[in-house]
């Protein structure tokens, strides 16, 4: 029977507890939520929505086409611009997820008979990209620079170092000013994904390598999504005009891709507006994150110290975790759940993330309810 392996492999996933299910979001949820991406509170703010109505209204529920045909309008050239001034880059270019700018930026700058090194860490679209380049992997110990420096020295044609800024699973920061020292010494490029530092890290959101000096610079090229902190849907790389040159003529997840929703761009860029005005919602996010580790960690709970707005707490087992989420579920609080395959270190965790917007009653009802449903 046609597809009938997968019947097999959906049995094995059911013996280990492993099935993943959709469940709809109701538009009223009354959980709270320390589960979504929406660091600073942004996806419902009205200037957010409104960004997005009206540049819907205004451009149409598409892009229409690819960008390099008719999927290019106003709103994306000036989204270009804004990110790259707020961040410190050259120059930008926006995807229709921030999975499509990952895949490009590693697989563009990575041609036949190169080396990408690769923390071990990295998220699945970094991993992915990798796959999808040219160049030949080198995976490398998580977070240690001068792991990336010997695996550098084996190689004398173009390289390219690539890491997460913040990891998504335990919330902890990449070295990344050693991590460019070390690319430095032997002329690699490299790439970061900034998906949970933007709007977070840094000064005023402006993201992981400005805080670490890295921004400008004309050996580093960051990816970020547009999907977390900002509230809105889409993805962009950041870097060196150049390279940004080199992606619009080489990169196939942007050639061949519809371009990005206007309405995205535009709550995108409202959301961007927001950020510039109230800075101090990064700094929020980051202080909700250490109340929470704080507190978690006073209760008893095992959590990883976080670098940003990700809060990683020790699970027992897999199916611990899933009935330990559930639990928190039926007590009125959405968190998440990691467990492997998303985890290839085969601990399960809870992942809570801190959003600026959590009261402190918020914090104490989460931690409480964390504590008192513990497995
Ligand atoms: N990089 C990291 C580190 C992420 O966590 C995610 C989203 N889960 C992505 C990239 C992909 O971004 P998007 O959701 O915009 O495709």
């Amino acid at each position: 029977m046609a597809f009938g392996w997968i019947d097999e492999q959906a049995r094995a996933r059911s013996r280990a507890g492993l099935v993943r299910t959709l469940r709809p979001r109701p538009a009223d949820s009354p959980l709270l939520d320390l589960a979504s991406n929406d660091y600073l509170g942004l996806a419902r703010h009205p200037e957010v929505t409104e960004g997005a109505a009206r540049a819907a209204r205004t451009w149409g529920g598409g892009a229409t086409g690819s960008r390099l045909v008719t999927g290019t309008t106003e709103l994306h050239t000036e989204l270009e611009g804004e990110l790259a001034a707020f961040c410190g880059f050259e120059a930008a270019l926006v995807f229709s997820s921030g999975y499509a700018a990952n895949l490009a930026a590693v697989s563009a700058l990575a041609p036949h008979g190169s080396l990408i090194v690769s923390d071990a860490g990295n998220h699945a679209s970094l991993i992915d990209g990798c796959r999808l380049a040219r160049g030949t992997t080198q995976v490398v110990t998580h977070a240690e620079p001068d792991a990336v420096r010997k695996a550098l020295q084996t190689h004398d044609s173009p390289a390219v170092a690539v890491s997460d800024t913040v990891f998504s699973v335990d919330g902890d920061a990449a070295p990344l000013a050693e991590l460019a020292e070390a690319c430095r010494e032997h002329g690699a490029g490299l790439v970061v994904d900034d998906a949970h530092g933007l709007g977070v890290l840094g000064d005023g959101g402006r993201g992981a390598p400005h805080a670490a000096g890295l921004a400008g610079a004309d050996d580093v090229v960051v990816t970020v999504t547009l999907s977390k902190s900002l509230g809105s849907q889409g993805g962009a790389v950041l870097g060196p005009a150049r390279v940004i040159d080199h992606l619009v003529n080489a990169a196939r997840t942007f050639i061949f891709d519809t371009g990005l929703a206007p309405a995205a761009a535009g709550a995108a860029l409202a959301a961007l507006g927001l950020l510039r005005r109230e800075p101090e919602r990064a700094a929020r996010a980051r202080t909700v994150a250490g109340e929470l580790h704080a507190r978690l960690t006073a209760a008893g709970l095992e959590a990883v110290r976080p670098d940003a707005a990700v809060v990683s707490v020790r699970a027992p087992s897999p199916e611990g975790a899933v009935r330990w989420a559930a639990d928190c579920r039926a007590a009125g609080l959405a968190v998440g759940c990691f467990r492997p395959p998303s985890v290839p270190d085969g601990i399960s965790r809870l992942r809570l993330t801190a959003r600026a917007d959590l009261s402190e009653a918020q914090i104490e009802r989460a931690v409480h309810v964390i504590g008192a449903t513990r497995p």
